[in-house]
């Protein structure tokens, strides 16, 4: 009998162990069901959040409703392929790997403002046995040295249908960055380019902002409670929120369109356009 839940609470027992150490990073595990967690060398972060921690965590949870109203986020989460970095199917190759327009900017931004940045990301290769931990390593200290610190990475690497409850859309990777963190899921943010991202956020109780590409479908654009042209944009979007602008997973349901909402493309160029006007090459797995 699995004792597993499908959506375990950010402030869950941690049990982890290492399953890869280099000179740049540490992977933790805590079982094959788990999400793989990476953690840069020298950081203070651990990937088993301490118990008294995570029940003070739990006592000054904000509300849903207050997420973001009273300040900019704690972390921001983002997507991997194709809104970090492009999107190279079945890559395993890091000198392949570069960076989304905007992106080490938006890192910039982060860094400066002092909200941790963090990578939420479905890997299902490594299920398939087609990505080794070591060629995955090899590519996000790539990507680290491309956009700067990422203080924590959640993979998924399990196959589409395994049943984990880590692949996006579950909130398996949300809840964990969380963890480590040490923040309710409520004062983070989810940056994607694909619906899955969003109800990822969604399921998790973060809220969440689209960065469509020219491969995020029309319907998806629609959809978003929030988005913004390019990653910059959205950062600061999210360290300054309009007033009377608020946040929260309440006017955050996919498929709503609360009023206020920026309208789509804000702040965009000329990608904005090209997202609706073509279609998806192929769906993202
Ligand atoms: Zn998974």
């Amino acid at each position: 009998m699995s004792t597993r839940t499908e959506a375990q609470p950010p402030h869950g027992p941690a049990r982890t162990g290492v399953v890869l150490r280099t000179a740049a990073a540490t992977w933790y595990q805590d079982g094959p069901d788990a999400p793989l967690l990476r953690i840069p060398t020298g950081s203070t972060l651990t990937a088993a959040a301490p118990a008294e921690a995570a029940a003070t965590l739990a006592a000054d949870a904000p509300s849903e409703a207050d997420a973001l109203v009273h300040g900019a986020p704690g972390a921001v989460l983002f997507d991997r392929d194709g809104t970090l970095i492009e999107d190279v199917p079945h890559n395993t190759d890091p000198a392949r790997v570069r960076a989304r327009p905007h992106a080490a900017e938006a890192m910039r931004l982060l860094e400066a403002a002092g909200t941790r940045a963090a990578v939420v990301t479905n890997q299902p290769d490594v299920g398939r046995g087609l990505l080794t931990l070591a060629q995955l390593e090899a590519l996000h200290a790539r990507m680290a040295q491309l956009l700067g610190p990422i203080e924590v990475t959640a993979v998924c690497p399990h196959v589409p249908g395994a049943g984990c409850g880590c692949r996006k859309p579950a909130p398996g990777l949300v809840h964990a960055v969380c963890r480590v963190l040490g923040l309710p899921p409520a004062r983070t943010v989810v940056v994607g380019d694909v619906g899955t991202d969003l109800l990822a956020a969604h399921n998790a109780g973060a809220p969440s902002l689209l960065v469509p590409n020219e491969a995020t479908r029309p319907e998806e654009t629609d959809a978003a409670p929030r988005a913004a042209g390019h990653l910059a944009s959205a950062v600061r979007t999210l360290l300054g929120p309009a007033p009377g602008r608020p946040y929260g997973p309440a006017a955050d349901a996919p498929g709503r369109r609360p009023e206020g909402r920026p309208e789509r493309g804000v702040g965009a160029g000329p990608g904005g356009a090209r997202a609706h006007a073509r279609s998806r090459p192929g769906g993202r797995g």
